[in-house]
């Protein structure tokens, strides 16, 4: 591995691996009852608040935070196995997964005492759901450029824009959005953004649906018009946007859920393929399988360094990169492994259908491949 791009040997303690079994014990039932159907992409699409209460009562929420707000103190290694399993299972996560991965992460760095307080605990409880509101119409890659204001007015700020694509704005509680509260500087176009924090029941705020191409409801379009946001509800610093959405990109970018999007489609293509599948179908489901324990080694890697306190921005880039297309490699694979004329078992098709119209997105949310290949180049000092 080149310098200046790590990926250490993490393992697993012991720890880890019993709540493990506890987690698959819990996901069993919960499927065995019916609470859920296992799908692709869950945690775009699959929204429960039911289900992240149950989590929430286990501590599965919010588990790596100091218990004074409600965290439950435990390891990201253990964190990491939990996230990996709900995803493996194609678990309804969709509800609590930007509050429990980001926003309550970033409160925690960044918050007062009183928005630690009040947020912390409800997101650990599964109880508040939050969104990203940073991509507008003009500015996804290029974020310096959002355009969203707000502007000084007697105890807080008064903010006037539209963002896009925003996940789950029509059930979150609340966004944590990235505005302009001064002109970017001529030497420095990163200055004078910052983080607010917007409730989407405020007046002045309007969710309009956008739909994915399976007619879906996952984003929308937000327009902020005069919403007025106290004081008190600005994040960390006015002015220090940049530095504080940029220290979250490792939390964005690294996870379990940047190559299992397609796990429980790559679950069925197994099982589909049967017992003594094709010659070439082995080989393929073997390098498949190859590359996705070694993706998972990486962010394994990079969950130990964001437990070391480090900011892996350029390995979580790498993990997000090659994480991305190997899902989208895994549903081109079961599309052309599997034979369209056999009698193709029910779990098998509605997966290959989701995993399908999904993988447009999977390279662009979060930062699209070539940003990303942009990042790891200039970690490797060619560019
Ligand atoms: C499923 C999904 C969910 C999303 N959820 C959210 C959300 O909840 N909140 C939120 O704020 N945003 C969200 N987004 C938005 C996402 O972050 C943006 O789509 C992404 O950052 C790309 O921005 P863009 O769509 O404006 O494309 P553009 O930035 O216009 O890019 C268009 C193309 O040009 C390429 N390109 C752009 N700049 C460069 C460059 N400098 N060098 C090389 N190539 C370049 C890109 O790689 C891309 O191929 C979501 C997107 C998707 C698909």
């Amino acid at each position: 591995m080149p310098a200046g791009i790590r990926f250490p040997t993490v393992r697993l303690p012991g720890s880890a691996e019993e709540l493990r079994a506890e987690v698959r014990e819990f996901l069993s039932c919960e499927i065995t009852a019916g609470a859920f159907s296992p799908r692709c992409d869950s945690w775009l699409g699959g929204y429960s608040p039911e289900f992240s209460r149950k989590l929430g009562e286990r501590g599965w929420l919010g588990m790596t935070w100091p218990k004074r707000y409600g965290g439950h103190e435990r390891s990201a290694l253990e964190r990491f196995v939990v996230t990996e399993e709900l995803l493996a299972a194609g678990a309804p996560v969709a509800s609590h997964w930007i509050a429990d991965r980001q926003s309550g992460p970033s409160i925690l760095r960044h918050g007062t005492e009183v928005q630690k307080k009040r947020f912390l605990p409800a997101i650990a409880r599964g109880e508040c759901f939050f969104s990203i509101g940073m991509s507008e119409p003009e500015s996804g890659s290029d974020l310096a450029s959002v355009r969203t204001g707000a502007e000084r007015v007697g105890g807080g700020w008064r903010v006037n824009g539209t963002k896009i694509w925003t996940g789950g704005a029509h059930r979150s509680h609340h966004a944590i959005v990235l505005c302009r509260t001064s002109p970017p500087e001529e030497r420095d176009r990163h200055a004078g953004l910052s983080q607010l924090i917007l409730d989407f029941s405020t007046p002045g705020m309007t969710v309009t649906p956008i739909r994915l191409l399976t007619g879906e409801h996952v984003f929308n379009e937000v327009i902020m018009g005069d919403v007025e946001v106290p004081d008190g509800m600005v994040l960390g610093n006015i002015g220090d946007g940049w530095r504080q959405v940029t220290s979250e990109l490792a939390f964005e970018r690294s996870g379990p859920e940047r190559f299992l999007s397609t796990f429980p489609l790559f679950v069925e293509l197994v099982r589909a393929l049967g017992r003594d599948p094709r010659e070439r179908a082995k080989v393929e489901v073997g390098v498949l399988g190859a590359r996705l324990w070694t993706l998972r080694r990486m962010s394994l890697s990079v969950a130990g360094a964001l437990e070391a306190g480090d900011a892996p921005e350029v390995e979580a880039a790498l993990v997000k990169d090659l994480g991305t297309g190997f899902e989208r490699e895994v549903a081109e694979a079961a599309r052309l492994l599997v034979p369209s004329g056999s009698a193709l078992p029910e779990g098998f098709t509605a997966r290959l259908a989701e995993a399908i119209t999904h993988a447009p997105a999977f390279t662009l949310r979060g930062g699209t491949s070539e940003i990303l290949r942009s990042i790891v180049a200039r970690g490797l000092g060619v560019r």
